[in-house]
This record gives C-alpha cells, structure tokens and sequence, in this order.
C-alpha cells in the first residue's frame, strides 16, 4: 500500500472491524476475508462479505488480485451455501463509488436473501 491508502485504513471502518477495534457480528473469518451482519439490514438476511485487504473501491483491484477476487465470490457463494440460501436464491450486490450508493470506501459484497428483491435495484 503506499502511505496515502495506508491512512485510508487507519480510518476506515471495515479495516477497523477486521482488527478487532470495533465490534462487529462475525459469521465468517479467514486469512483473507471475513464477513459480518450489517448493522442497517435491508433484508432478513444481509451479510457483508470483505476482504481483509483494503481495496477502496473495484477501479483499484489490480491483476494480482485475481485470486482473491475468486477466492472472495466462493466465499460469498460458500457462506449462502451454509446457510441454506442456494434453493431459494440471493441476491450479491457491489455498490461502487459514490453514484454507485457505496458509502463505505472498502469493497464488500451485499449478500442478500430471504425476501423477495425487485429489478430494476432502487
Ligand atoms: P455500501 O453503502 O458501502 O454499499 O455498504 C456499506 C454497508 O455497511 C451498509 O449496508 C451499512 O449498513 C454497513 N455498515 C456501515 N457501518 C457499519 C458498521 O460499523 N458495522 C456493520 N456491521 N455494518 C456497517
Ligand atoms: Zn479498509
């Protein structure tokens, strides 16, 4: 990381969480990537799914991360998979850049279930 993106980590809030020094509801927790209840749900189920790695947002995934970003959709995919979601269905969501309706600058995705979801997104 280079000195400015290193102080972007300092302050952002799902780096703070991935270190412990805020509470968050963990459900999931690797070397790369954890995953916690979002505090304002939107559905009766809403997880987030981060990488440890602090990406601002998807215009600064570089190609070495091309194995996390694998790694990072079967995380997501195994975790709707525990929790019995794949029948039903979910929907994955990766808000981006302020237009984008992205409000945290630490790319996540939005697992979403047990409701029905609407196209076009609001
Ligand atoms: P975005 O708006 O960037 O796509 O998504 C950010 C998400 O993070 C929102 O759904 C918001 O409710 C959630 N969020 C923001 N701050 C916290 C927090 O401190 N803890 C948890 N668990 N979720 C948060
Ligand atoms: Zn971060």
């Amino acid at each position: 990381m280079t000195p400015n993106e290193m102080d972007d980590a300092r302050d952002c809030i799902f780096c703070r969480i991935a270190a412990k020094k805020l509470p968050a509801k963990f459900i999931f927790e690797d070397d790369l990537f954890f995953a916690i209840e979002d505090s304002a749900p939107q559905a009766p189920v809403h997880i987030l799914v981060i990488p440890k790695k602090h990406i601002p947002e998807i215009r600064y995934i570089s190609s070495d991360d091309s194995g996390l970003m694998e790694r990072w959709f079967r995380t997501a995919m195994t975790i709707a998979k525990g929790r019995g979601l794949e029948e039903a269905g979910y929907r994955t969501v990766i808000n981006n850049g302020s237009g984008g309706g992205q409000t945290v600058s630490h790319i996540h995705i939005h697992l979403l279930s047990g409701r029905k979801f609407h196209w076009p997104p609001g």
